[in-house]
């Protein structure tokens, strides 16, 4: 069977990472989450002590920086340096840190190799913001995930509340500012690729949406050349 490179976009809380996870799943393919490397850049600067405005600083902290993914048994881990430092990606703080880093030139050009490199095999689902637009342009099949920012704040806020203290009202500010951040900054800005196929997620369950995702995969593999 033909191997496909698809890509989901979208705006934080959307359900990308759980819906990208499930049909990779389904699909048997690679599942790579492209925000956790940005993630990963902003706690490494936040305990090198780096300004994540300070293109120079941040530039000779990439240089020689290994950054990679390591299957781990509930999903795949992430490696600074050799260091494992999954568990320290997620909190309100990092989420933010991570959209202001990611704006920076020197931070977009050294992610998009890694990127690029680990698109190299086919038969992988790239979860991000400009994965369909900037990353792979000419991947196989491109989705758009959104949902109403009501959605996507409630989603985050249950998110949250499993590890610990968390406000709905504070969720909702953060999740709108960075939205507003990732959407309007000048290079590779969160917005639908031409091509993507657009979902809106609000009323809808996960398994509706991978249901929506698979039916396009279907198509589009038997609309390949050589299906039969
Ligand atoms: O997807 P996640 O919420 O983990 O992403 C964290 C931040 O990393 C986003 O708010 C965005 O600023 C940045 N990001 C990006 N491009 C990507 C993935 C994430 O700019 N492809």
């Amino acid at each position: 069977m033909p191997k496909l490179l698809i890509t989901i976009d979208g705006p934080a809380g959307a359900g990308k990472t759980t819906v990208s996870r499930e049909l990779a799943e389904r699909l048997a393919y690679r599942y790579v989450d492209t925000g956790a490397l940005y993630r990963g850049v902003a706690h490494t600067a936040r305990v090198r002590g780096v300004a994540p405005e300070d293109d120079a600083a941040l530039g000779r902290m990439l240089a020689g920086l290994r950054i990679e993914f390591a299957r781990g048994r509930a999903g795949p881990r992430i490696l600074v340096d050799g260091e494992d430092i999954t568990e320290r990606l997620r909190s309100p703080e990092v989420s933010m840190l991570a959209s202001t880093v990611s704006a920076r030139p020197v931070v977009r050009a050294f992610l998009l190799k890694v990127q690029q490199e680990l698109g190299r095999e086919k038969a992988v689902v790239f979860e991000g913001r400009d994965m369909g637009t900037v990353v792979f342009p000419e991947a196989d099949l491109k989705f758009f995930l959104s949902a109403s920012e009501a959605t996507r704040a409630q989603r985050r806020y249950a998110e949250l509340r499993t590890r610990g203290g968390a406000d709905l009202e504070e969720v909702a500010r953060d999740l709108h500012r960075r939205d507003a951040q990732d959407r309007t900054r000048a290079l590779a800005p969160l917005t639908p690729a031409a091509d993507a196929v657009c979902i809106d997620s609000s009323e809808l369950t996960v398994a509706q949406v991978v249901e929506q995702m698979l039916r396009h995969v279907n198509a589009k593999l038997a609309a390949r050349p050589g299906s039969p």
